[in-house]
């Protein structure tokens, strides 16, 4: 585990690495080394494997966070609106990063629509499916697998269904899902798919990745709006030398790489997936025993990061709370809902029973010095 001198993050990322992920960066890279070549291919070799997704999709990485790929992606694979390809995305909404997508569309200039419902309410498949029906402009549906703005599951599976039976093409924020939920490109038919070095697969942040149907980016050229965000242009490029078209994050991909070597040996997506869960139930049942309430009912919430209410008493001054758990090496993350106030705490990273333990052992004792007796919202 991390070094005992840094906090435990247990927040939606940056996330806790493990010390052999950190130490894979002691060295330098030049971009034309052929070992940093070799290891690029690797990582992108296992990124395809991990989605199921060799035969049918590529995988072309970017630099920046998990933001810059979704806006790469989404202008990439959805045309602009201008009388020769004709591009309408529906994008389903319930939470901020839904939200940022339709921004992020807005600042391309693609047509689009939405569709929302409620942070905690996951999208209406009727709705989908009429709007489909309706509106025979869209192209694409663009949808959020764990909308981690209050950590939940949305229906991914029945999303891709209902958009491929309807002749439609599917975008994917996975971004805090990949590596732990179920993702498999022989269930779930997508074109694009973006997530990131950080959160699930425990990597150092600083690049994303996009899985995106190969067939689907052969027709892409010329789609994008900014040469950085061409994912075609980047695809393309590495696809000639195995290069990246500008300064590559050397130090990223190396911690990648070891960080794979940690997926793998941990079983993959599901022995991660076992011990987020096993983490999100300790945290789950401690709080509710301090008398907190989860924003979600259980089936709708991935064990990813848990949004709880803030307690009614008036004793409770959360950015107390925050710098006492920082003090005690915990650091967790405010909400970001617009419907309640309320703070979350994450399940994801190099974390284990003992960490979450830890918290909670911190969030009572920090809750006794603030003499809150309940977290009751
Ligand atoms: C983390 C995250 C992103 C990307 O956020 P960055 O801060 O740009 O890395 C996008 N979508 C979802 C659902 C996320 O959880």
């Amino acid at each position: 585990m991390a070094a005992a001198k840094d906090p435990w993050l247990l927040t939606p990322g940056p996330l806790t690495t493990s010390a052999a992920t950190k130490e894979a960066m002691l060295h330098d890279w030049g971009s034309r080394d052929a070992q940093f070549i070799e290891t690029n291919a690797r990582v992108l070799r296992r990124l395809l494997d991990i989605a199921g997704a060799a035969e049918t999709h590529v995988c072309v990485p970017l630099q920046g966070s998990g933001t810059f790929t979704v806006e790469a992606a989404l202008g990439t694979l959805i045309p602009p609106r201008d009388g020769k390809k004709d591009g309408k995305a529906l994008v389903l909404i319930n939470g901020a990063y839904g939200k940022r997508i339709a921004r992020i569309l807005d600042y391309a200039g693609r047509s689009h629509i939405s569709l929302e419902t409620p942070e905690d309410t996951p999208p209406d498949l009727n709705d989908l499916e009429a709007a489909l029906k309706s509106d025979t402009a869209i192209t694409h549906v663009v949808a959020v697998y764990c909308e981690t703005t209050s950590g939940i599951l949305n229906p991914i599976e029945d999303i891709a269904r209902i958009t491929a039976e309807n002749q439609r093409r599917l975008i994917i924020d996975a971004m805090s899902a990949f590596g732990a939920l179920p993702f498999d490109a022989s269930a779930i038919a997508f074109d694009g798919m973006m997530a990131s070095s950080n959160k699930c697969l425990e990597g150092v942040p600083g690049m994303g990745l996009a899985i995106l149907r190969r067939a689907a980016l052969e027709q892409c050229q010329g789609n994008a709006h900014a040469l950085s965000l061409d994912l075609y242009d980047q695809w393309t490029a590495m696809e000639k030398n195995g290069q990246w078209r500008f300064t590559p994050p050397t130090h990223v991909i190396n911690a990648f790489d070891k960080a794979l070597d940690q997926f793998d040996a941990e079983g993959g997506a599901e022995g991660r997936h076992a011990r987020y869960a096993g983490n999100c139930k300790i945290l789950v049942d401690g709080m509710r025993g301090l008398g907190f309430e989860t924003l979600l009912a259980d089936e709708v919430q991935a064990p990813i990061i848990v949004t709880f209410k803030m307690p009614a008493d008036e004793k409770f001054d959360f950015q107390v709370f925050y710098d006492a758990l920082g003090c005690r090496g915990y650091v967790i993350y405010p909400g970001k809902l617009t419907v309640a106030p309320s703070f979350r705490i994450g399940c994801i990273g190099q974390l284990g029973a003992s960490e979450m333990q830890g918290a909670l052992k911190a969030i009572t004792d920090v809750m006794k010095e603030m003499g809150v007796e309940s977290g009751k919202s």
